[in-house]
């Protein structure tokens, strides 16, 4: 243990704090405090579990950000994991490298924002690690959820003729991004959807009760490069058309002839959203939820990802990610 003894108290009233904060899950016999948590485990359910590491400045800025939004945000996207196979998620495990420019109450509204986040989905923090950074924050958070036996959904499975679909809208949060980077202020629901993107839990259970989808990914690094990952683990191809690309009104406004920005949707990442694919041709008319699904496209046999173009012309294209401020 690095800290002196004073340190310790410090952070035995810390890890204190958050234990009452925390609060328990009933899923869990044994929360924070110990050296382990304790779930009981149900026979006809498959444990899935995720980690995430958040580093200041590669992954988020302080001035960017308040510290209850990056506590939301710590968690969501963690919590996308679990949505984009089709879980409900139950225990976070939260570890946080804190360096000494922040303060306690800072960190205290962090934590605030992550624990208001994932009392939305009904998990629980049931853990997690403190101590003390000499250079960035870091934050380190685990997810476990549950799905039933079988049910969930994995990058492997889309096979030729199945239709591609996206929740939501794209390139909102990228574009958000390149506005804070050019020192412009995004607009209300672009800031929305950088600063707190949404998890799709609901969507992702539908698909994986229902049996609904093939192959499925939470989309972080974009449409390309994330579609990409499950063309690869399937060894198929595909073929999107760009027009059929849902784009939000605050992204459209922003395209209004520039049609650069379009690059954000395709290959911009922290939507969040779910990219899946699926047997049915009218998915988006069977999912009752109020967040909408769009189709834009299918796949192909020819390996390699095609985007059929608003002139007609296909162009085959390179994979490509997101690039975080780097
Ligand atoms: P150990 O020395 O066994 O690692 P700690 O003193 O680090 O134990 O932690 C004591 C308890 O507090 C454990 O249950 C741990 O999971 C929890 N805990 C510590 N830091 C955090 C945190 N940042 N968030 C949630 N729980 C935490
Ligand atoms: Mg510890």
């Amino acid at each position: 243990m690095l800290g002196t003894s004073k340190k310790r108290l410090e952070e035995f009233e810390f890890i204190h704090w958050i234990q009452q904060q925390a609060g328990s899950g009933d899923h869990l016999s044994l929360g924070i405090g110990d050296d382990c948590s304790i779930q009981p485990q149900q026979t006809n359910q498959d444990l899935l579990t995720s980690t995430d590491l958040l580093i200041e400045d590669i992954h988020f800025k302080r001035e960017w950000s308040s510290m209850f939004d990056l506590g939301r945000k710590s968690a969501a996207v963690n919590i996308s994991d679990i949505a984009a196979m089709g879980g409900t998620p139950q225990s976070l495990f939260l570890g946080i490298g804190r360096p000494k420019t922040i303060s306690d109450a800072q960190i205290q509204e962090f934590l605030s924002g992550f624990l208001a986040e994932i009392k939305t989905y009904g998990a629980t923090l049931a853990g997690g690690d403190s101590c003390s950074s000499p250079g960035p924050l870091m934050i380190s958070v685990t997810v476990q959820g549950k799905v039933v036996t079988g049910d969930a959904i994995c990058r492997q499975g889309a096979s030729y003729g199945d239709a591609i679909y996206v929740s939501g809208s794209l390139g909102d949060s990228a574009l958000a991004l390149q506005q804070l980077q050019n020192g412009q202020q995004p607009d209300p629901f672009l800031s929305k959807r950088f600063h707190t993107p949404t998890p799709q839990i609901a969507l992702g259970q539908e698909l994986s009760k229902r049996q609904l989808a093939t192959a499925m990914l939470d989309i972080s690094d974009g449409l390309l490069a994330d579609l990409g990952h499950i063309l690869d683990a399937s060894a198929v191809g595909a073929e999107i058309n760009i027009a059929d690309i849902p784009l939000s009104k605050s992204f459209q406004q922003a395209l209004d002839g520039d049609l650069t920005l379009i690059d954000l949707a395709l290959s911009g990442g922290e939507d969040y959203e779910l990219v899946f694919t699926s047997p049915l041709k009218d998915l988006d008319r069977q999912i009752n939820l109020q967040h909408p699904v769009t189709r834009i496209g299918s796949i192909s046999q020819d390996s390699g990802l095609c985007l059929r173009q608003n002139n007609g012309e296909l162009y085959h294209c390179q994979q490509g990610g997101f690039d975080h401020f780097s």
